[in-house]
């Protein structure tokens, strides 16, 4: 038996579909006819009561009058309910060609309504993702008053609803978090601790929003933090416990050295690698140690002391020219005697000769190295080194400041570099909050500039800066 397959009971993908619904243009094409048959009808009505009054009255122009005066009063009538039905959701419906202008207003309106309804639809899931986001947000008046807030603001910066409208720095009071609001210019985060549980860290950030308005977002980082803690710990307590063994170490070297006659054995030679090596190592330990101790501690206000800059930058200089030895670098010093600046005394001496001996190591013997102690125009004391040296490609700078970042390796060790120089010249920085600045042109030489903050800057007695 064979099977006509337009006999088969299958039917076709295409007759499966759902009848399809007119399409919305030809419904509206169907609606304005119908409307057009209404007045069509309405207007054989009038001409119909034209004609009675014609039979009645027998005057044409009395007919034509009566028939065009009734049908203009229809017609002003349906504009009136038009009219009157426009703002209502249901008005009557209107017979006839006004009916059109009432129908396109009522589709105006649904259309208007289902927009309304997406929006709203679409600003609560905003609002719902806002609040839900785990990061604390803060929108801020330019008054500092807060003008929305999301759950986390609330359980990590210890707000509430109600403190809408009332100004952030009268909520959270602690000094770092007002010093920072009020500093618009520099950009910086904040490491914070949390206003309503001290166990935990934020870093808060602030960005601008709207016309006028800034956005504040902070991120929980206490895993973070501790993660950071961990590792800090780690490498002070191994610093710690290799200074003991490595201090014993470089005694006994120092002995055995000290006992050998003969200082062209072969011997002489060992021991005296090794005692460098044991020095090497020692350097290392002890920046190690200053490092953790710079990143793990808060400067404290109480360490600040006025320090005569020209002072100490002279025994700074003046341990260059010991580094130099042989070498004979020229070191100028230009020094505005007179500028004084409020620091913490050790930090400071450890950071500028870090800076000041750099430039001896990587400037060839005779180089000139120019120390520059001044007030710009800004009112900022400035720290500036400036050396003839072999000079930095641009692409290494912004790495500089990282731990055991070097150019050249083999070059730093030989200078009994540590490569932890400039991580703690930049961590001191930071706790002076003063900026670096560094320019080079590869064998030409290199500027390291440190601009301190204005009101770091004290004035005692001369006033004319001195070359020395
Ligand atoms: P190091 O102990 O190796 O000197 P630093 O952290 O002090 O470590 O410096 C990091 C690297 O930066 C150095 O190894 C060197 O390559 C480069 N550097 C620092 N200062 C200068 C300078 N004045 N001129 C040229 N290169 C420099």
């Amino acid at each position: 038996m064979t099977h006509n397959p337009s006999s088969l009971p299958l039917k076709s993908a295409e007759s499966q579909k759902p009848t399809a619904q007119p399409p919305y243009r030809s419904r509206v094409r169907r609606l304005n006819a119908a409307r057009w048959r209404q007045e069509a009808a309405l207007i054989a009505f009038f001409v119909m009561l034209g004609g009675l009054a014609f039979m009645t009255l027998a005057n044409l122009g009395w007919a034509m009058a009566v028939a065009v005066g009734a049908y203009n009063l229809s017609l002003v009538y349906r504009l009136m309910r038009v009219a009157s039905g426009a703002r209502r959701q249901r008005g009557h419906a209107v017979y006839g060609l006004p009916g059109l202008i009432q129908d396109r207003q009522r589709r105006i309106r649904l259309a208007w309504g289902r927009r309304q309804r997406k929006l709203v639809e679409l600003l609560k899931r905003y609002h719902h993702s806002a609040m839900s986001v785990p990061d604390a947000m803060v929108v801020l008046t330019p008054l500092r008053e807060i003008e929305w807030l999301n759950d986390a603001a609330c359980e990590l910066l210890d707000l509430n609803r109600s403190d809408v409208g009332l100004r952030i720095d009268n909520l959270i009071r602690d000094p770092a978090f007002v010093h920072w609001l009020n500093d618009t210019v520099s950009g910086r985060g904040l490491e914070f601790q949390s206003p309503g549980d001290e166990q935990r860290a934020l870093n808060l950030r602030r960005e601008p929003y709207g016309e006028d308005r800034d956005l504040l977002i902070g991120r929980d980082v206490t895993a973070l933090y501790r993660l950071q803690g961990v590792r800090q710990d780690f490498v002070a307590n191994v610093s710690h416990e290799l200074r003991t063994p490595l201090t014993v170490l470089a005694g006994y070297l120092e002995t055995l050295l000290d006992s050998e006659e003969d200082t062209h054995s072969e011997m002489f030679r060992i021991l005296t690698n090794m005692h460098q090596q044991s020095e090497r190592m020692r350097r290392i330990v002890e920046d190690l140690l200053l490092l953790s101790r710079l990143e793990t501690t808060r400067p404290d206000e109480e360490y600040f002391e006025s320090i005569d800059m020209a002072s100490l930058l002279g025994t700074i200089a003046h341990d260059a020219q010991l580094l130099s030895g042989q070498e004979q670098h020229q070191i100028m010093m230009t020094i505005d005697s007179g500028l004084w600046l409020v620091g913490i005394m050790r930090e400071l001496h450890s950071a500028l000769s870090n800076l000041i001996f750099n430039a001896v190591k990587y400037t060839p013997g005779g180089g000139m190295i120019t120390i520059r102690w001044f007030e710009n125009p800004q009112g900022q004391p400035v720290f500036e080194v400036q050396d003839t040296g072999i000079g930095i490609e641009p692409r290494h700078i912004p790495r500089l400041t990282e731990r055991f970042y070097r150019i050249d390796v083999a070059r730093s060790r030989t200078r009994g570099g540590t490569g932890l120089g400039l991580a703690i010249v930049k961590h001191v920085i930071l706790r002076h909050d003063a900026h670096l600045h560094i320019t080079s042109q590869p064998q030409q030489g290199s500027v390291f500039q440190v601009a301190f903050p204005a009101a770091r800057a004290e004035r005692h007695g001369s006033l004319a800066p001195q070359k020395r």
